[in-house]
C-alpha cells in the first residue's frame, strides 16, 4: 500500500485525481500505476484499469486469479466491473469513497465470487491525499 500511495503522490503531482494501484503476483510486483485521465486526455485511465492491463501484459494472461491489487481509493463502478472481469484474487483497498455515487459497494456492485475484498489499508493517509487534492483545487478556484 505504501507504493500504491507513492503513486497517488506522482498523480497529485501531475494534478491527477490521486489514487494509486499495484498488483502484485508472487508477492512481486508486477504493475504499479496511478490516475492518468487527463495526462491522456482519457476518461477512463483510472489506476485501475492501467493496473489490470499492465499486470495481463506482463503475465501474458487474460485473468489475474493470483494477483492482488493495492488501491488506495475504493474502485469505481466501471474498476469494480474491470476488476470483476479480471478474476482478480484479491484486492486491498486504502480508503472508502468519498462519493456514494463513485462507491462500487454502496451501488451493489459485485466482485467476482472468488475475489478476497480488504479495506481500511492506511486508510488516513489513503483519504487525506484525495482530500487534500481537491481543497487544493478549489483553493485554487479563489
Ligand atoms: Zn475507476
Amino acid at each position: 500500500m505504501k507504493i500504491a500511495l507513492k503513486e497517488a503522490i506522482i498523480a497529485f503531482k501531475k494534478n491527477e485525481v490521486p489514487i494509486g494501484a499495484v498488483i502484485t503476483y508472487k508477492n512481486i510486483i508486477i504493475a504499479k500505476t496511478h490516475n492518468l485521465t487527463e495526462t491522456m486526455n482519457n476518461s477512463i485511465a483510472h489506476a485501475e484499469i492501467l493496473a489490470i492491463s499492465s499486470a495481463t501484459k506482463y503475465l501474458g494472461v487474460k485473468y489475474i486469479r493470483k494477483c492482488t491489487m493495492y488501491v488506495t481509493l475504493e474502485p469505481c463502478i466501471m474498476c469494480a466491473g474491470a476488476l470483476f472481469w479480471s478474476k482478480i484474487g484479491k484486492i486491498v483497498c486504502g480508503a472508502s469513497a468519498i462519493d456514494n455515487n463513485k462507491s462500487f459497494l454502496y451501488n451493489g456492485i459485485k466482485l467476482h465470487p472468488k475475489t478476497i475484498y480488504i479495506s481500511g489499508i492506511m486508510k488516513n493517509q489513503c483519504i487525506s491525499i484525495i482530500k487534500n487534492f481537491f481543497l487544493f483545487k478549489r483553493i485554487k478556484k479563489l
